[in-house]
């Protein structure tokens, strides 16, 4: 198997009523905890990674890791860029290999947003690459991108439809009261609003901030129109915090070998939980 666009997943998964989980990765560990729970599922799997995880672990490396994780579990497997800006960079890592492309132009007015994912469409579609873009904004953090509350606005039901035909998205990224990184307290999705964006719109929508957010409302997100669901917080907690353990327990310990293993382990048993959510266990 090859990395894939992520079209035929959503699609798949809108026309079937659950949502393909989109993780983030970050090195070999996090691409294996993933590939290994989605190939033990027969779950369709989106592996995301920003700007700041491409930097980190390197276009070359990143993708030829995926790559084999899909070959080595007949997986399909869909690359993803998560909240990439820049035309330029869209491109390089295109013709790279990846197929599955997030353009963020959500701090643009609207009218500039769509020029941005214009021109970031026409590169893609080009390739057969899948693009998702955002209309309103999302608060919190997520790696360097970091949106006060005062900025995040929810997205414009009345404005969705215009957005998606006029970008040719394959998929849309809603503002509904999820934020990226932790949550103080209940998280608070306004769901009148994607029942209302749903209405407008036809095409797969996605759900950013999906760590720390119950079970019941994720579903209840799948159950009105969210084919695409992000996690990557959680993740993290996860991996970390079985890593800060097992050197609590073993303070002399230094193999990577040995100290990465717990991370895995408890990496995969979130990845397992969000699969079973999302519904996609057994798509493939
Ligand atoms: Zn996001």
């Amino acid at each position: 198997m090859y990395l894939v666009s992520n079209r035929t997943m959503l699609l798949n998964a809108q026309r079937e009523g659950y949502a393909v989980p989109a993780f983030n990765v970050h090195n070999l560990e996090t691409v294996q905890a993933i590939a290994e729970t989605a190939a033990e599922l027969r779950s369709p799997v989106i592996m995301a990674g920003t700007t700041g995880t491409w930097n980190y672990a390197g276009l070359e490396y990143l993708v030829a890791i995926c790559q084999q994780a899909a070959k080595k579990y007949d997986l399909p497997i869909a690359l993803h860029l998560d909240h990439h800006e820049d035309l330029n960079d869209i491109s390089r890592k295109v013709h790279a290999g990846v197929r599955s492309v997030m353009i963020d132009a959500s701090h643009y007015p609207f009218a500039q947003n769509i020029e941005k994912v214009r021109e970031v469409v026409r590169l893609c579609h080009r390739y057969d690459v899948s693009v998702e873009a955002e209309l309103g904004r999302l608060g919190g953090q997520e790696d360097d991108l970091i949106v006060d509350e005062s900025d995040s606005f929810f997205t414009d039901p009345a404005k969705a439809q215009e957005y998606v035909s006029r970008t040719g998205i394959d998929s849309l990224a809603v503002a509904i009261g999820s934020a990226h990184g932790l949550y103080q307290g209940e998280p608070k999705l306004d769901f009148d609003r994607l029942a209302q964006i749903r209405e407008q719109v036809d095409i797969p929508l996605v759900l950013h901030g999906a760590s720390g957010i119950p079970e019941a409302m994720l579903r209840r997100s799948i159950s009105l129109g969210i084919c695409k669901v992000n996690v990557a917080t959680e993740l993290k907690i996860a991996f970390s915090g079985a890593v800060k353990a097992f050197f609590n327990a073993y303070p002399g310990a230094s193999d990577p070998r040995e100290y990465m293993e717990p991370g895995k382990q408890a990496m995969k048993q979130v990845v397992a939980e969000k699969i079973r959510i999302c519904g996609s266990e057994g798509r493939i």
